[in-house]
């Protein structure tokens, strides 16, 4: 390096290096912006697809594991007879249930449940509880899970659960 190159100011290379961005880039950018300004107009004009969820939630699949049902008979008895299959195979351990005797008019069963509540919480929806079930007595239906503000109305009782 000659001693003229080594007393020369960095800065003078600093402008060597650096080009002014020209009039002829930027007009080689102008199909970039009108292609990018197509696209934001032509979502503009598509109709929006926001879910209003939770107050419209979305359709789903017929085959969607969604909230718990307790189904009845004819008679419009439950059908469960409290055999705690559902609670042996649950995997999150989020079934509990209490048996009871059942009433002399039930036919066909020894125990119904006094208490049989789902933590919504813990489940995963895996549905093996309605696998495992030998009466049909529980069935997932096709609602979404529904967002509530605290953790005590996540727990669904046997009412709740009848009436889903
Ligand atoms: S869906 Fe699965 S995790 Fe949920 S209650 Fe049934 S067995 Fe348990
Ligand atoms: S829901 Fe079915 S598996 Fe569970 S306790 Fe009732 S009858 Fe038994």
């Amino acid at each position: 390096m000659s001693s003229a190159e080594m007393h020369r100011p960095m800065g003078a290379d600093l402008r060597r290096s650096v080009r002014p961005y020209g009039f002829r880039a930027l007009l080689l950018q102008i199909p970039a912006i009108l292609r990018g300004l197509m696209i934001s107009l032509g979502q503009f004009l598509r109709p929006p697809v926001t879910a209003q969820y939770p107050e419209a939630p979305p359709p789903v699949s017929p085959r969607f594991r969604g909230e718990h049902r307790l189904t009845r008979d004819d008679q419009g008895h439950m059908k469960c007879v409290a055999c705690f299959m559902c609670a042996t195979a649950c995997p999150a351990e989020c079934i509990h249930i209490e048996a009871q005797q059942a009433p002399e008019a039930w036919e066909g069963r020894d125990k119904i449940p006094a208490v049989f509540e789902i933590d919504m919480l813990r489940c995963i929806y895996c549905g093996f509880c309605v696998e495992a079930c030998p009466k049909a007595a529980i069935e997932m239906t096709n609602r979404t899970p529904i967002v509530h503000d605290n953790r005590k109305d996540f727990i669904y009782d046997m009412q709740k659960l009848l009436n889903n």
